[in-house]
């Protein structure tokens, strides 16, 4: 997707602060924080959202990526994980993404 820009923060041509990264995941900083940790977790490939045919791999990598950003970040009391799907759900890059957010207490749940 060339106009994607988790596409190209994926391929590093835009800079992110990297928390985790291997073949087929990234996790960086968000840009605009909603707690002290605010962290996404990418697919490298882009997949508009989580329903898109993301492949099992690549779940189970995300899966991965955010036990080493709970790690990385210390997220020892638990954290929330956020998957928005669509644009009434408040998605606003088409590229699927996991919030990881933690480091404070984050209240009640919103389901
Ligand atoms: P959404 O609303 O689609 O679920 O979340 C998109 C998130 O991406 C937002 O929290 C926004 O702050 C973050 N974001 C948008 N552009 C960039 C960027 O260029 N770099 C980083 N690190 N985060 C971004
Ligand atoms: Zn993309």
């Amino acid at each position: 997707m060339d106009d994607c820009i988790f596409c190209k923060i994926a391929a590093h041509e835009i800079p992110s602060t990297v928390v985790y990264e291997d073949d087929l995941v990234m996790a960086f900083d968000d840009l605009n924080p909603q707690a002290p940790v605010h962290t996404l977790v990418i697919p490298k490939q882009h997949y508009a959202n989580i329903v898109d045919g993301v492949p099992a791999e690549t779940l189970a990598a995300m899966t991965h990526a955010i036990q080493e950003v709970a790690k990385a970040k210390g997220l020892d009391d638990g954290f929330r994980v956020i998957a928005n799907t669509g644009a009434a759900a408040g998605q606003t890059v088409m590229h699927f993404h996991m919030h990881v957010l933690g480091g404070k207490d984050l209240g009640e749940n919103l389901l």
